[in-house]
C-alpha cells in the first residue's frame, strides 16, 4: 500500500495511480460550515485552485482507465442533473434529459454504479431520467434510494420538513407580486427560482429571500418548531436560483462520501477500493469536489461542466478537470463507457 501526502490542492499532474491513497495535511473545515464560520460561497481558502488550470475532462478517462488495469480498484460515476446532463432551460418543469444522453446514461448505468444527484426532489429527476439501474439522490443529498446492486437509502434532515413547509408558503407570498419569480418545491429543500425575472428586480428578491430566512428562520428564530429542538433555514446560490435548505451539517459532498464508505464496505471483501467521478456544474456541487479532493484525493475525479475552460466562472472551484456542456458531457460518458 503506498501513501501519498499533499499539502493543499492535489497537483492535477501528480499521476493517481501513484499511490493507493492520498490525504491532506491539513484537512479544511467543510463548505457547509460556511454558515457558521462567516465564509461566504465562492471563498474557498483551501484545496483551491484557479479554473483556468483545469485539465480537459477527458484527460480523466485515460487516468480511470489506468488504475482499473490495476484490478484492485472499482468505479463509481456521480452526475448532476441540470446544466450537467440536461441543459439549462428556462422553465425548471421542462429540464428533460435528451434522448442521446438517456441512451449514454443507461449503458453506463449497467457497466458501473452510477449516481444521480441534485438539488431537485429524487422522485423529479427520476422521471425526467427514467433507468431503473440508476442511484437518484435527491434534495441535495439528503434522500436518496438504492438499487437492486446497491441496497441502501438514505433521509437526512426530515425533522426540518415544518419549517421548510412554513418557509416555502412564507416565500412563495413574499415574491408573489414578482413577475417570473417561482417556487419549487423540492421535498427536504426548495429552490427560489429567478431566471425568468427581469434583471432590475432580480437583486430584489435575491435581498427579500435572505433577509425573511434570516431574520424568520435561521436557527433560534422561527417559533413554530417543537420546544428544545433547534431547527432552522439557510440560502445557498447557485444558477439564477436561491436554494433554501435545512441548516444542518449535510450536503452533497458528504453523501458522496455516505455512498463510497458503503462501496467500499462491500468491495473490501474482494481487496478493492473505490475510485469516484463526479461532473457538475453549480455551486453546490462544490462540496462534493471539496470532499472528494479532501478526503480522497487521487481516488477520486471533480470535473465542473462550464464553458471556456471555466475562465468565466467568477470564482474558485475544487474541481480538477472542466468539460464545456452537458454535449461534451454526454460524449464523455460515451467514451468512458468505452473504455469499460
Ligand atoms: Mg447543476
Amino acid at each position: 500500500m503506498v501513501l501519498g501526502i499533499f499539502r493543499c490542492a492535489l497537483p492535477a499532474s501528480l499521476p493517481a495511480s501513484l499511490a493507493h491513497l492520498l490525504y491532506p495535511t491539513n484537512p479544511t473545515p467543510r463548505v457547509s460550515n460556511m454558515a457558521t464560520t462567516g465564509a461566504t460561497p465562492g471563498s474557498f481558502t483551501a484545496c483551491s485552485h484557479d479554473g483556468a488550470e483545469m485539465e480537459d475532462g477527458f484527460v480523466a478517462i485515460e487516468r480511470v482507465k489506468q488504475m482499473l488495469g490495476s484490478g484492485s480498484h472499482s468505479l463509481v460515476v456521480f452526475l448532476d442533473y441540470d446544466g450537467t446532463l440536461s441543459p439549462i432551460v428556462t422553465d425548471p418543469k421542462a429540464a428533460f434529459l435528451p434522448e442521446k444522453t438517456k441512451v449514454t446514461l443507461q449503458r453506463l448505468a449497467g457497466l458501473v454504479p452510477t449516481v444521480v444527484i441534485s438539488g431537485r426532489a429524487k422522485e423529479t429527476v427520476r422521471n425526467f431520467v427514467q433507468i431503473d439501474d440508476i442511484i437518484y439522490a435527491g434534495s441535495h443529498g439528503f434522500k436518496l434510494d438504492g438499487t437492486a446492486q446497491f441496497q441502501h437509502d438514505l433521509e437526512v434532515g426530515l425533522d426540518h420538513k415544518d419549517i421548510l413547509t412554513a418557509g416555502f408558503s412564507r416565500l412563495e407570498k413574499a415574491v408573489a407580486d414578482v413577475c417570473g419569480a417561482q417556487l419549487e418545491w423540492n421535498d427536504l429543500c426548495f429552490t427560489v427560482h429567478y431566471r425568468c425575472v427581469g434583471e432590475g428586480e432580480q437583486e430584489s428578491v435575491i435581498n427579500r429571500v435572505r433577509k425573511i430566512v434570516e431574520e424568520e428562520f435561521c436557527v433560534g428564530k422561527w417559533e413554530g418548531g417543537t420546544p428544545g429542538k433547534a431547527v432552522g433555514l439557510e440560502v445557498r446560490g447557485g444558477k439564477m436560483v436561491l436554494e433554501v435548505r435545512p441548516s444542518i451539517d449535510w450536503n452533497k459532498g458528504m453523501c458522496v462520501s455516505w455512498v463510497l464508505e458503503k462501496m467500499d464496505a462491500a468491495l473490501k471483501k474482494e481487496n478493492k477500493m473505490s475510485i469516484s467521478l463526479y461532473i457538475g456544474d453549480d455551486v453546490t456541487d462544490e462540496d462534493a469536489f471539496q470532499e472528494l479532493k479532501c478526503k480522497y484525493g487521487g481516488l477520486s475525479f471533480g470535473i465542473l461542466v462550464a464553458k471556456d475552460g471555466g475562465k468565466g466562472l467568477g470564482r474558485k472551484t475544487n474541481a480538477n478537470f472542466v468539460l464545456d456542456s452537458p454535449v461534451a458531457v454526454e460524449s464523455f460518458l460515451a467514451a468512458l463507457a468505452d473504455t469499460l
